[in-house]
């Protein structure tokens, strides 16, 4: 092997590390719906759109209400590691946004053409104008003043354009819309206090109302069938500290079980997350109630103070570590038991040993 750089350590140029980065966590169009709805959620929108054009692979558009940038953040919103959410590494031990990283825009910006308009809400920037940036695989070519409704409006095109390896691994649009679809749903469970659309190729695919009820957003989402099957849950418990930590949720009446775990869903401090130890306690308070190879359906929420988690241990932060699982374990178990044995399920269920 002939060394053509003579083994000499040089600094990465900012595109190259985006586009590294990008290959963390924009996998497919679906990762890209996900940190901008993210972006929204934490912007305060109440209303988000998102339009979508064949599976994502040739437009991703989420319109929000939010907040808006300043419109001199609007460059650094495209930088890596440039965020509003964290200064500290203080704040890192607490975070309560959904983003922390600054990494998101910087990412998509590098791998598409991209596009933000945006306005402030607040007066805070003495403009009632707002502002435009578009990039093109990561280079700016449009930094200006724009006629813009208060918010922002992300437009990713052509996605994968310069980095034609992921391109390749892409499904077909149909199946890229699945995901997509997926991670709307995501969204649109943990937050139903928004009003949230998704449009394919100008087809409306979801409209959901604001609604206080965290099941009337289930039964919209997934119809009454499924709504009317579910049993309400709720528990408290207070660490040593006296610090509370909340568990509700519903679950599915065993009479209403799937073939599949695709319909258990846990939320954390409103994030989606996946946890294999809280899937195995839902599973073990069902156990002797379902048949082997059944599943139940869910849909739980934790809240517990930031500190007592760690969200910073996976790129897309689906996954997280808590300070204390095996309590967290011990009060899902208990919670669904306590309440499968008041509906006097317990002639089926056999208590572990
Ligand atoms: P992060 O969310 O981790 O901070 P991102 O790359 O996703 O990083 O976003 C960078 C910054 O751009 C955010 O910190 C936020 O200040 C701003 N931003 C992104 N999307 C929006 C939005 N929809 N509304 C308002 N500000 C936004
Ligand atoms: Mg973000």
């Amino acid at each position: 092997r002939i060394s053509t750089t003579m083994s000499r350590i040089q600094q990465l140029d900012p595109h190259v590390i985006n586009r590294i980065a990008a290959g963390e966590v924009i996998e497919r169009p679906a990762s890209v719906v996900k940190e901008l709805l993210e972006n929204s959620v934490d912007a305060l929108a109440t209303r988000i759109e998102v339009d979508i054009s064949t599976g994502g692979i040739d437009l991703i558009r989420i319109s929000d209400n939010g907040e808006g940038m300043h419109p001199d953040d609007l460059l650094l919103s495209v930088t890596s590691h440039a965020t509003s959410k964290i200064r500290s590494d203080e704040d890192l031990q607490k975070v309560a946004t959904m983003g922390f990283r600054g990494e998101a825009l910087a990412s998509i910006a590098s791998i598409s053409r991209f596009r933000i308009r945006t306005r402030r809400l607040g007066l805070d920037t003495g403009l009632d104008t707002g502002r435009e940036l578009q990039a093109d695989g990561g280079d700016v070519n449009i930094n200006r003043e724009c006629g813009c409704p208060q918010g922002t409006v992300i437009e990713v095109h052509n996605l994968f354009f310069n980095t034609p390896a992921r391109r390749k691994f892409l499904k077909k649009p149909s199946t890229e819309f699945g995901r997509i679809s997926e991670q709307f749903s995501k969204i649109a469970l943990a937050n139903p206090n928004l009003h949230l659309v998704l449009r394919h190729n100008d087809k409306l695919v979801y409209e959901l109302p604001a609604t206080p009820n965290q099941l009337e957003r289930i039964r919209r989402f997934f119809g009454s069938d499924l709504g009317d099957k579910l049993i309400p849950v709720e528990s408290k418990a207070t660490t040593e500290a006296g610090e509370e930590i909340r568990l509700w949720g519903f679950v599915g009446d065993p009479s209403f079980s799937r073939g599949t775990r695709k319909d258990q869903y846990l939320f954390l401090n409103g994030r989606h997350i996946q946890d294999r130890s809280l899937q195995h306690a839902l599973g073990e308070a069902y156990r002797g109630l379902l048949m082997v190879g059944r599943h139940p359906v869910s849909f739980l929420f934790l809240e517990l103070p930031p500190h007592l988690v760690d969200v910073n241990v996976h790129p897309t932060k689906t996954e997280v570590r808590f300070q204390d699982g095996q309590s967290l374990y011990r009060q899902l178990l208990h919670t669904l038991r306590d309440k499968f044995l008041s509906l006097n399920f317990q002639s089926e269920i056999q208590v572990p040993t």
